[in-house]
């Protein structure tokens, strides 16, 4: 065995001894509560950590879990097992019903909305004459699992934690599957997913969904623990208390869920105590104490204590490297390609609109089957925008853009993607905190179809390797399978702009399109670009370059079109183009 291995395994052996040891029932307890906070704080990690989407109100989806049991327990003499299933049925339906309303608001405005919504379903908590009001419901029944009674504490626990173990594995799995790298792009690359071909709402709604089910299931074993339920455990302030939770293990990570639980409640237990006897008077002192910390933390630690820890044991815990197991994996499905000299890109007349300026004015041109064609022109001439217009970025004022005999125009760009158009952007757009590998992997998704509750069962491992087969191909394709290991952060921007195109071609594209990506790149740089955008030429690739640098499309394009303020100015081969009056002019008018 490994001794990295060693670690987690003690861990594990002494998680589920603890109850045998004579342990004091307080600290039975107390993780307890740590097994039933960490399923809730590990909704918020995926949720907000990882998708970007901050929510105050889990609470609020505690409370369903607890209700849904103990009404259908107490009232109804319903099995607790059947109540978990009611209560996740009614958590979903609520939790997509909200998504519906609130998750294409954006910046401060989904908090906002989470904070109505879980004051206003705490208050119909609190106001159902058939809830218990205040006073909430009593009675309610232990647990039991196949004839064994988990009214003892000892016996809850193993429940508690095996569920919430779980919950942990899978969330892990599905951050590293398929749908998880889309789920990591919704934190800050969405524009770059939904070019990808990934619905990032849909996403989005997975998420929040999935989190509503953790919190949900952890209100379930919340009321049998409690054996009685009333709305102020899962009121607003539980529900900050939540995310403090989140926020103080590591945002980012699945194990910090933990590490957050265990510490917040242990801390404000033990203030409770001794806050109000040091002050000499009653209160929630506690509160303000957490508030200052969780200030103090977003400013000076705000990936929580999970990255210290790790500094600390990581020597001891398994590396995370990728064992390249997918040399034999099958091939992904390609796409019918087109005929060399076919048309294959068609822009009729495009116009874009900002207001009362003109930024794109009825530009055409056509793009060949094998042609690299350049569209060149000063700062500020329209370039960028046209590219969006054609790739579905932004929205057509006028005209028609038509891809493989197909208009395209108005649909969103995951529609275009998927008949086959690829793009880089003119600022790197990638997922810093993954690897190369799993970055260029993403540009696979549309070829490839695992779903969330497969990548959580770990079913889609077939898939994955045929995933990451593909990409090592790309990357070798551009000369750079050597560092598909590492961090994309981690890269120079040369060879970040190079693993874009990578994530491109796994796309399998018909047509890649590249906005300047010769852009802030050294002089060695911008030549392995250009051997790169040659060999993919010959390869019999179709490239629409755009581009600002005109000696870095003469030597590489079969025809270049010039844009200037918004306008056609003219198109021909490189030659014409060079020895053209009005484009010199066109780039002395703007250059120094
Ligand atoms: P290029 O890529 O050739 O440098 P752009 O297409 O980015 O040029 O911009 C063309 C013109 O449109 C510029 O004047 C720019 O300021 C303007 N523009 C671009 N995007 C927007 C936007 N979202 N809103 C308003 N004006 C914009
Ligand atoms: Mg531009």
């Amino acid at each position: 065995m490994q001794a990295r291995k060693i670690l987690p395994l003690a861990g594990l052996v002494l998680l589920f001894a603890l109850p045998l040891l004579p342990v004091p029932e307080f600290w039975i307890t107390q993780l307890n509560y740590t097994g039933m906070f960490a399923l809730v704080s590990l909704g918020l990690v995926l949720l907000t950590g990882v998708g970007g989407l901050t929510s105050f109100g889990q609470a609020a989806f505690v409370g369903l879990g607890a209700y849904t049991t103990a009404l259908l327990s107490t009232r109804y003499g319903i099995s607790p097992w059947f109540g978990l299933v009611v209560g996740l049925l009614i958590t979903v339906a609520v939790a997509l019903l909200l998504a519906w309303l609130t998750l294409r608001m954006s910046g401060h405005y989904l908090p906002l909305a989470t904070i109505a919504w879980a004051l206003s379903l705490n208050y119909t908590m609190a106001n159902m004459e058939f809830l218990g009001k205040y006073d909430g419901l009593l009675g309610i029944p232990a647990l039991s699992f196949m004839g064994i009674s988990l009214q003892d504490g000892r016996a809850l626990y193993y429940l508690i934690w095996v569920i919430a173990l779980l919950a942990a594995i899978g969330v892990r799995n599905l951050l590293d599957s398929r749908p998880g790298r889309a789920i990591r792009a919704l934190n800050g690359a969405t524009t770059m997913a939904e070019a990808m071909g990934v619905s990032t709402f849909r996403y989005k709604v997975v998420i929040f969904v999935l989190a509503a089910m953790l919190a949900s299931v952890s209100g379930w074993l919340f009321a049998h623990f409690q054996r009685t339920v009333n709305p102020s455990p899962f009121a607003l302030k539980m529900g900050i208390e939540y995310l403090f939770m989140a926020v103080v293990g590591g945002i980012g990570t699945v194990w910090g869920a933990f590490v957050g639980a265990g510490v917040v409640k242990v801390i404000e237990d033990q203030l409770k105590e001794v806050l109000p006897a040091l002050l000499g008077s009653s209160g929630n002192f506690e509160i303000i104490v957490l508030g200052v910390v969780l200030v103090l933390m977003l400013k000076y630690a705000p990936k929580g204590m999970f990255p210290y820890l790790s500094a600390v044991f990581g020597r001891w815990l398994p590396a995370a490297q990728r064992s390249r197991d997918w040399q034999d994996a099958a091939a992904l499905p390609a796409r019918d390609k087109p005929q060399g000299g076919d048309l294959l890109l068609d822009v009729q007349a495009v116009r874009k609109q900002f207001g009362g300026l003109v930024a794109v004015n009825d530009v055409s041109f056509q793009i060949r089957a094998g042609e690299i064609v350049g569209l060149i022109g000063p700062n500020g001439a329209g370039k960028s925008t046209t590219f969006n217009l054609i790739t579905g970025v932004l929205s057509l004022t006028r005209g028609q853009v038509i891809f493989r005999g197909q208009p395209v125009g108005g649909l969103p760009s995951r529609e275009i993607a998927r008949r086959g158009m690829s793009r880089t952007f003119q600022h790197v757009k990638m997922i810093a905190d993954m690897t190369v590998l799993e970055n260029v992997a993403l540009g696979g998704y549309l070829r490839s179809g695992s779903g969330t509750a497969r990548a959580m069962l770990r079913l889609d491992r077939d898939e994955e390797r045929r995933l990451f087969k593909e990409a090592e191909a790309q990357l070798k394709r551009i000369g750079m399978a050597d560092k598909m290991h590492e961090l994309a952060g981690n890269l120079a921007l040369g060879p970040q702009r190079l693993m874009e195109i990578a994530r491109a071609l796994c796309t399998d594209p018909a047509l890649l399109l590249l906005d300047e990506p010769a852009a802030g790149l050294r002089h060695k740089e911008k030549q392995a670009l250009a051997d790169v955008l040659r060999q993919l030429k010959a390869e019999g690739m179709s490239i629409l370059l755009v581009e600002h640098d005109m000696e870095f499309v003469m030597g590489l394009t079969d025809r270049i079109v010039v844009m200037e303020f918004g306008t056609k100015l003219i198109e021909g081969s490189p030659e014409d183009v060079q020895s053209s009056p009005e484009v010199r002019a066109a780039y002395l008018g703007t250059e120094h």
